[in-house]
């Protein structure tokens, strides 16, 4: 996940989702993929972009009517006509088949001022259900006024601030794959080491539900892109530990943790007792599949 599709993420669950978003970064296939998946997600039965249900299956199919992806003839503009028929007027029609329709518009950059004109006053005014993303290596290809209008979001590969990659993960990773056989201290511990290594205890929970999403994705045998493919292994073993009232036991905890935390608990000691009831689940493990 880079920063934009977490940015989606959290926006979904909380559903707070705005109108228009600029996508930037120089790859153009990169802001393509993210666009697709956070269509993908936000139109998803599950909220989660499960890859299994029909709205998901159309999206990855390529073929979701309420998903529309503007083109354009000549290379070098997108031209106010193709705006004006693609989307500015297209718009104007409610979803066929969920609750929004999202338009996703690569090489934004390309729009003439008379077509970045044309658009303005959708993205001023959209309808309630609509959605756009721009696609573009640069946002100051944009006039001010369409600029004003964009939530923009930087869209790079590796992106420096990914959780997944970065020292606190490798260490919450590393903690998790002899979670059995820590002892208690270790675990008191555990908070204080992880901010020490950068990883705040809302980011520890929100990689947690990232693992216990993908557990929940090997448990079922869905056939579905993983958050944290480092942790496969890891989350297979769970899987086969774990009887399913336990996994969902395991969601209780986290979810328990998380009100806590927001309710201004102490968060070492959220972390320590999140990761004592995780601990117990895996100790006592009755799954026998
Ligand atoms: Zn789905």
């Amino acid at each position: 996940m880079n920063s934009a599709e977490r940015y989606f993420a959290a926006a979904a669950e909380r559903g707070e989702l705005g109108h228009a978003f600029l996508l930037e970064g120089e790859d153009a296939q990169l802001l393509e993929s993210t666009a697709r998946h956070a269509a993908q997600r936000i139109l998803c039965e599950k909220g989660t972009a499960c890859g299994v249900c029909e709205s998901c299956r159309a999206a990855l199919s390529g073929n979701h009517p309420d998903i529309i992806t503007v083109t354009h003839e000549k290379p070098d503009t997108l031209s106010v006509g193709e705006i004006r028929a693609q989307l500015v007027e297209d718009i104007e029609i409610r979803p066929y088949r969920t609750e929004r329709k999202i338009y996703i518009v690569p090489d934004a950059g390309k729009m003439n001022p008379q077509a970045q004109n044309a658009i303005l006053k959708t993205l001023e005014e959209p309808p309630v259900y609509g959605l756009i993303f721009l696609l573009a290596d640069n946002r100051n290809r944009f006039l001010p006024t369409v600029l004003s209008r964009l939530v923009t979001l930087r869209c790079e590969e590796d992106d420096p601030a990914e959780e997944e990659t970065g020292a606190g993960a490798e260490r919450l990773l590393m903690l998790l794959r002899h979670l059995r056989a820590a002892d208690a201290a270790e675990l008191a511990h555990a908070a204080a080491d992880l901010k020490a290594d950068g990883m705040a205890a809302e980011e520890v929970l929100e990689m947690m539900t990232y693992l216990l999403r993908d557990l929940l994705v090997i448990k079922a045998e869905a056939n579905a892109a993983l958050h944290v493919p480092a942790a496969e292994d890891l989350l297979a073993g769970w899987a086969k530990t774990l009887s399913w009232p336990e996994t969902n036991e395991s969601w209780s905890a986290l979810q328990e943790a998380g009100a806590k935390l927001k309710a201004n608990g102490n968060a070492d000691v959220t972390i320590e007792l999140f990761l004592l009831r995780l601990r117990e689940l895996l100790r006592k493990g009755t799954n026998s599949d």
